[in-house]
């Protein structure tokens, strides 16, 4: 199934995204995350691709696995930044062989120290590896990355969105956002992006949130913003990890709801690998009719 025609079939399209567990022990933790979530009826489910390396073969064998063993479509994410385009053109084959119909063209992040990992005939970013999959393999549907608040290399908003249309021009048929909490924020960006020509559907990634430390460091990494009401709610709650999951999913709760009501064409739930959250945030925006 390919995503981008699904986006357009015009009911809300729901999807999970997982990264690969790095032990056998994870990887069946997965499975089983997966088969709480098959019930809510995702249109997919994505899996990441690790910019460090170590995961990176792990990729492929979970998305043709998950396919395999539960039916459900599954979309491999793939990041250019330290492959070669020969690499490249050979890990797309295989994705394609594999019988995938969609990928998400990724650059991947900078490393820490900022040393980019040096390969001959680099790709230099997503919309370059967007045009690569789609001369490569016409038949796989290619989706993207959008910031709704900017990429955080970016000097401005506008340069950014500049290079999201390059991006959709290069072959992204569809964008998935980063995360955001405020969704003014994406509203404005679609407003926007719109403006510029870009017609490709783009749909919210929601991270509900489950734990302070580390929503805190994730929006440092990717320089999302906590609105400030949020904020002071998290911190009141942040010795009682149970609250903080009940305020986080009731948060997102609101956030989705709105979201499908001004029109997003459906939601990408950032899962961590757990279903709890996702399911009690489904779960509410079923019984209330989307
Ligand atoms: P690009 O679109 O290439 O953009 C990167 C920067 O370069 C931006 O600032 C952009 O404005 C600029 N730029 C783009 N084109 C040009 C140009 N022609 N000239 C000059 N500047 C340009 N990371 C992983 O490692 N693995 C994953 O699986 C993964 N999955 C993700 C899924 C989603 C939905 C999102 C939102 C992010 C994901 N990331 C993942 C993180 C992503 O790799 C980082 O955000 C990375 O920093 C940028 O990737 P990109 O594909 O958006 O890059």
């Amino acid at each position: 199934m390919r995503i981008v025609d699904r986006l357009a079939s015009g009911t809300p399209c729901f999807s999970f995204e997982f990264f690969p567990p790095k032990s056998d022990a994870g990887v069946d933790a997965l499975f089983a995350t997966i088969r709480e979530l098959a019930p809510l009826d995702p249109a997919y489910v994505s899996v990441t691709y690790g910019a460090g390396g170590s995961t990176r073969s792990r990729t492929l064998e979970l998305v043709t696995a998950i396919k395999t063993q539960t039916g459900i479509e599954a979309m491999a994410h793939l990041t250019c930044m330290g492959h070669s385009r020969a690499e490249l053109e050979v890990i797309v084959d295989r994705f394609a062989d594999a019988g995938l119909d969609n990928l998400l063209a990724l650059r991947g992040d900078l490393p820490r120290d900022g040393i980019v990992p040096q390969v001959a005939d680099p790709l230099r970013n997503a919309s370059e590896l967007a045009a690569l999959i789609r001369e490569r393999q016409p038949r796989l549907s290619v989706g993207g990355a959008c910031y709704p608040e900017g990429h955080l290399e970016s000097a401005t908003r506008e340069e950014d969105l500049r290079h999201l249309k390059g991006k959709v021009d290069a072959g992204c048929e569809f964008l998935i956002t980063q995360l955001f909490f405020d969704n003014a924020f994406y509203f404005h960006f679609v407003e926007r992006a719109r403006s510029l020509g870009i017609r490709a559907p783009i749909v919210p990634g929601i991270m509900p949130i489950t734990n302070f430390e580390q929503i805190e460091r994730f929006t440092r990494l990717c320089g999302a913003t906590i609105p400030m009401r949020l904020r002071l709610e998290l911190e009141r709650r942040k010795d009682d990890p149970e609250a903080i999951l009940e305020l986080g999913v009731a948060h997102a709760t609101l956030q989705c709801a709105e979201l499908l009501r001004m029109g997003a064409p459906g939601l990408h739930f950032y899962t961590l690998n757990r279903s709890r959250a996702s399911r009690m945030i489904l779960a509410a925006l079923k019984a209330s009719g989307f």
